[in-house]
């Protein structure tokens, strides 16, 4: 599974009449839809390494620096989205030890490169980059010892790897051996494409589609010892795995299906992508947390804002509730376009305002951010892009760690913004002590199994609400109706609704409900509750009978074995138990997701692409 952007390497005997340059930009190319921030090639020739990267897009920086003319017989490529350090020249991959003799590209994250860097810089090696991956080529150069072979390189990849944590695939290439590649996986995707001319390694099947579709996947701490026309596949123990027990597959996929991961759009592939998204944003260091709730902590109470659009307005909503309750900490909601009236000339140098934006580059988020800076507010945000105009104005921010998202409605990003925004309300119960220390290990404990329990929940529960989307798709009118923390869970639970099926849907807090939208209710009128067993549960239940009471069709999201509303319900999904309420909507919010996407598909739409919506709003 996928959630950053894309590694290739070719290794070819040259019959290609192509270089190896164009071959290396148009496989990027074809990596060019997931998103990404900066690129870079590098290949051997007579000797040398030849590297070319920068930031933007790729037109971009081959219309500035022409990859074509790269040659050699083997090279590497990469399209970055940036983890570690903004996006750059300097911080673009591919990445060199001291010698540039060694030369890497590397999709994931290290963890512990801190502590690898300093090691490696006592040791005299020098850093160019501020990357988690620059200890890479380092490592391996440390690794290297006498005359060197295709099996030492190996050798000193395995050892490497030995020393990193985190989620990596990388691809490497050594100047001495001009025809060879090595790459090597943990977690991140890498795949390899094999035809006469050449064998290709990437981080999916559509950067060598076109050339190949004889694939061989390679396993979790495999290392591939590729030239143009022999793979050997040792695991990390170097142990020989016989490369003919393993199966090429001929993959029967066009470039488009391959690209969604076999999923017909984004937004699928995207829900089921939350698991590893989440596990990649709860590994944000506890350090960044901390500081992150310091700011909250040294502001004086009543002076806290929270301000987003969208998607992102209904997280921050969240947030509020899990500050209050796992905290004790007061914040004020307010939606980005309305900041400016809302607040007036009531900020000063002691207030805090915290943005979040999936893009980073939301107008109206940022105009927030600007009124308040203006009035000597600090500033400090949540956004899923390194580098992008929001992390520039702030005093502070977290990068949560969805990846790029490319279905136009939010579903990877939101849930990781909860996660980010759960961490935090832990991180200032750290600081003020609202929280006991094994509270916030045990309540971290728990938040670590969230991501299985969404995957077992998507695996078991697909289908289910595939078949209750069915039922519903010819509504117009939805009403969708939560309390405390799981009122933004239906917000957006009903924006999902609107924004790709076009139905009307209205998110409301479910004690409201009887203040007027309950006049709308006849028979059959479709109420979708969230209801999940918190203190507001009684009065959910006080609201489910009241719209039963009309005769609305009742679809319910409910903890597991709640037989109360299960017997009131039409339709319902149940939620594991063992979730900690505060943070429930990271879970509440998948079957939503779900049902929107399935109701859409048919409708007849397409989910990817909503009409009149853009992905990131930089308008006003
Ligand atoms: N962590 C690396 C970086 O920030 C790799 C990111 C990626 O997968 O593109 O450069």
């Amino acid at each position: 599974m996928n959630v950053m952007c894309g590694i290739v390497g070719i290794a070819s005997n040259f019959m290609e009449d192509r270089s190896i340059g164009v071959l290396l930009k148009e496989a990027l190319l074809r990596l060019e839809y997931r998103g990404y921030d900066s690129a870079g090639i590098a290949t051997i020739y007579n000797n040398k390494l030849y590297i070319k990267k920068d930031k933007g897009t790729i037109k971009e920086i081959h219309r500035k620096i022409n990859f074509d003319d790269l040659l050699g017989n083997c090279g590497i490529g990469h399209t970055r989205w940036a983890t570690h350090g903004s996006p750059n020249l300097i911080n673009a991959h591919p990445h060199c030890d001291c010698n540039d003799r060694i030369a890497v590209v590397h999709n994931g994250i290290i963890e512990n490169f801190y502590e690898l860097k300093n090691k490696l810089i006592s040791k005299g090696h020098v850093f160019k980059s501020e990357t988690d991956t620059e200890v890479i080529p380092h490592l391996i150069e440390s690794h290297l010892k006498g005359r060197v072979r295709r099996s030492s390189v190996e050798e000193a990849i395995e050892k490497t790897i030995r020393e990193l944590k985190g989620t990596y695939a990388i691809v490497v290439i050594y100047v001495g051996l001009p025809d060879t590649i090595f790459c090597v996986r943990n977690e991140n995707p890498l795949v390899i494409g094999i035809n006469s001319n050449a064998i290709y390694c990437a981080s999916d099947i559509t950067a060598f589609l076109p050339m190949t579709n004889k694939v061989l996947m390679l396993n979790n701490n495999e290392i591939a010892t590729i030239t143009s026309n022999r793979i050997e596949i040792n695991n990390t123990n170097l142990e020989e795995t016989d490369i003919n027990d393993r199966k090429i597959v001929r993959i029967s996929w066009t470039p488009e299906m391959a690209q969604k991961g076999g999923r017909p759009h984004f937004m699928q592939k995207e829900i089921h992508e939350q698991p590893i998204a989440i596990s990649n944003t709860l590994k944000i260091d506890w350090n960044k947390i901390l500081k992150f709730g310091e700011y909250i902590h040294n502001t004086p109470p009543g002076n806290i804002y929270i301000t987003a659009a969208g998607t992102s307005y209904h997280a921050a909503l969240a947030g509020k509730y899990m500050f209050t309750k796992i905290a004790n900490t007061q914040i004020h909601p307010v939606i980005s376009s309305e900041f400016r009236e809302y607040i007036g000339n009531t900020l000063n140098n002691d207030s805090l305002l915290i943005a979040i934006s999936q893009s980073g580059e939301t107008a109206d988020t940022i105009n927030a951010i600007d009124f308040a800076k203006q009035q000597g507010a600090k500033i400090i945000s949540i956004t899923n892009v390194l580098g992008s105009n929001i992390t520039r104005k702030s005093d502070y921010f977290i990068y949560t760690q969805a990846g790029p998202e490319i279905g136009v409605a939010a579903t990877k990003t939101f849930s990781v913004q909860l996660t980010s925004l759960a961490l935090c309300s832990l991180g200032l119960a750290e600081l003020n002590g609202s929280l006991l220390n094994n509270e916030i290990l045990e309540f971290k404990n728990r938040l670590n199994n969230i991501p299985m329990i969404i995957k077992n929940f998507i695996s078991s529960k697909e289908e289910k609400v595939r078949i209750i989307a069915n039922k519903y798709y010819q509504n117009k009118n939805f009403l969708f109706l939560g309390r405390g923390v799981n009122y933004p869970t239906a917000l957006e639970g009903a924006l999902k609704l609107k924004e790709i099926s076009y139905l009307h849907a209205e998110g409301y807090a479910a004690g409201e409900s009887k203040h007027g939208p309950i006049a709308m209710i006849e028979k059959d009128y479709p109420v979708i509750f969230v209801a999940a067993p918190d203190e507001t549960y009684d009065k959910i239940l006080g609201n489910v009978m009241e719209m039963k009471a009309r005769g609305a069709k009742i679809f319910s999201i409910i903890q597991e074995n709640d037989q109360t509303i299960k017997t009131l319900s039409d339709d319902f999904i149940e939620i594991p138990r063992n979730i900690d309420l505060p943070f429930s909507p990271i879970v509440y919010i998948v079957p939503l997701q779900l049902f929107s996407y399935y109701v859409a598909i048919k409708c007849g739409y397409d989910p990817d692409k909503p009409r009149n919506l853009a992905k990131s709003v930089t308008v006003p």
